[in-house]
């Protein structure tokens, strides 16, 4: 016998539920998610606000959901849908006929992090001489490096930004470089605060050392080369640059496809040879994959395909001044805020600013901006730079400008008149006192139930105001960051019955 009550809670219910109605609970699932259109959500989402762009791609994705990317020969469809989008993205940065760099090659991966997972892979693999092999990184570089260096048991040499520049000097990278390291990597821009990494001279402190170079574009390569064609003085990064053996470019932010596809591109077939995976000591199919899944739908493939062939080259010159535009505004507005300065003059898409002295706690103003509509991303302060406020940019932006400015001077008004955060002397002690070892799960529960999180199954499982989390947080050195937050995430991670 078959309980029903059994099934109620999972995705799995005894009896099949009609196709209106599990949209239906889709679509209410979907009513708790931050804004993923509107113009009002400054991370994580990237929104051309092009009208018909999204049944174009899911129109696409449909088409190709149920084809497999293992095996090229089968569903030759995706080679030639992959291999456009990897000559379209080598087009955008400096490579193809005519250039500098006729024989760039490339891959499609499902994002940023593989890209560059797959950029350390191939850089280490390059070299099997090497037993302890290293890649040098700017402390701004993203986060995905240090993921790939963990992953791949690669030792990652981090180089400081200057707090004044927020820019790696290139003889600290040049001298970072040891007989082991097979890779230096820089951005362009770094994801933080969106300005470009001196890329000429590090490149050329690589080539001089005969390391690869790999620049990280999964930001700004779709946007960056745009903005130049438009006047902004944007320095070289890109494959024009002696020295750049490999650059990567989410297709999934700026060329505003949707979720799942990045390109990794190298500047020779050779240079790209060990990223491949081949195997044919096991009884199946000799399996050769060149990125980190095997079996790989179709559907983001067809997808970016679609958004890309449907934009063109004139739609993301349009789309990129519209931003640059926005951008603008939205550092106008930051200006004229006293309590507020920018980080840096914006030189891609990111806004990104910090208090001044006696102003306004960022972490009480982020969620007085949330209370507004206005989804923004609070970073901790680290390493010498102050917490500051994170704003990615995007098309859909633009007509919000206008209503941005009003809503950030009461923000910061509240913010002011509120105070800043007061955590309790015990939480503040254990913030700066514990060390990661120390943190048991049951230590942790209570944390997070005192912070009101991950307590009630049923309630929300997010405290409305985030400003009290973030301050412990920064308080904590990293090692207690990632540990804290570990558990936390675990604790909202659990199966529904
Ligand atoms: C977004 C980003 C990544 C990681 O990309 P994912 O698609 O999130 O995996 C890497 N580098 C930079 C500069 C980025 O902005």
């Amino acid at each position: 016998m078959i309980d029903e009550n059994r099934f109620e809670a999972g995705a799995l219910c005894a009896t099949g539920v009609p196709a209106e109605r599990v949209l239906e609970e889709v679509r209410e699932l979907r009513s708790s998610d931050a804004p993923t259109h509107g113009g009002r959500l400054f991370a994580y989402v990237y929104d051309p606000a092009v009208p018909g762009l999204d049944e174009l791609a899911a129109a696409a994705h449909q088409e190709s959901a149920h084809v497999n990317g293992l095996d090229p020969t089968a569903f030759p469809s995706l080679l030639a849908m992959e291999n456009a989008l990897v000559g379209a993205a080598g087009r955008v940065l400096g490579a193809g006929p005519g250039t500098t760099a006729p024989d760039v090659v490339g891959s499609v991966t499902s994002g940023g992090t593989e890209s560059l997972i797959l950029a350390v892979k191939t850089a280490r693999d390059a070299h099997p001489e090497i037993a302890a092999p290293r890649i040098v990184v700017p402390s701004s570089a993203h986060a995905a490096f240090a993921k790939a260096a963990h992953y791949l048991r690669v030792a990652l040499d981090v180089v400081p930004v200057s707090p004044e520049t927020l820019r790696p000097d290139p003889a600290a990278m040049a001298a970072a470089i040891r007989p082991e390291t097979v890779l230096v990597a820089c951005s362009a821009p770094s994801y933080a605060h969106g300005v470009v990494d001196p890329v000429t001279q590090i490149a050329a402190a690589a080539a001089e050392a005969e390391v690869r170079c790999h620049v990280d574009a999964c930001f700004g390569g779709w946007t960056l080369p745009y903005l130049r064609r438009l006047g902004e003085p944007v320095p070289p990064f890109d494959f024009a640059v002696p020295g750049v053996t490999s650059i990567s470019v989410d297709l999934h932010k700026y060329a505003y496809a949707p979720k799942g596809v990045s390109v990794l591109l190298h500047r020779d077939a050779s240079l790209r040879a060990p990223q491949y995976f081949a195997y044919a000591d096991w009884p199946g199919y000799t399996m050769i994959n060149p990125v980190i899944a095997s079996t790989r739908s179709g559907g983001p493939i067809a997808a970016a395909y679609a958004t890309l062939r449907h934009l063109g080259d004139e739609g993301y010159l349009r789309l990129t001044a519209i931003t640059r535009d926005a951008v603008a505004g939205l550092a106008d507005a930051v200006r004229a805020v006293d309590g507020l300065r920018l980080m840096a003059e914006p030189e891609s898409t990111v806004v990104c600013f910090t208090a001044t002295d006696g102003g306004p706690d960022l972490f009480v103003l982020v969620d007085e901006l949330t209370a507004r509509g206005w989804h923004t991303q609070p970073q901790l302060s680290y390493d010498g730079l102050p917490t500051s406020v994170h704003l990615t940019v995007t098309a859909a932006v633009a007509p919000r400008v206008a209503e941005f400015g009003p809503d950030l001077t009461d923000a910061v008004a509240a913010a002011q008149a509120a105070g800043p955060v007061a955590l309790p002397p015990e939480l503040t002690a254990l913030a700066t006192s514990l060390t990661p070892d120390a943190l048991t799960p049951e230590l942790v529960a209570g944390l997070a139930a005192g912070l009101g999180m991950g307590g009630e199954t049923d309630g929300a499982p997010l405290p409305e105001r985030m400003a009290v989390v973030n301050t412990l947080l920064d308080a904590a050195p990293p090692a207690l960051r990632e540990r804290l937050l570990v558990e936390f995430v675990g604790l909202l991670q659990r199966p529904t019955w």
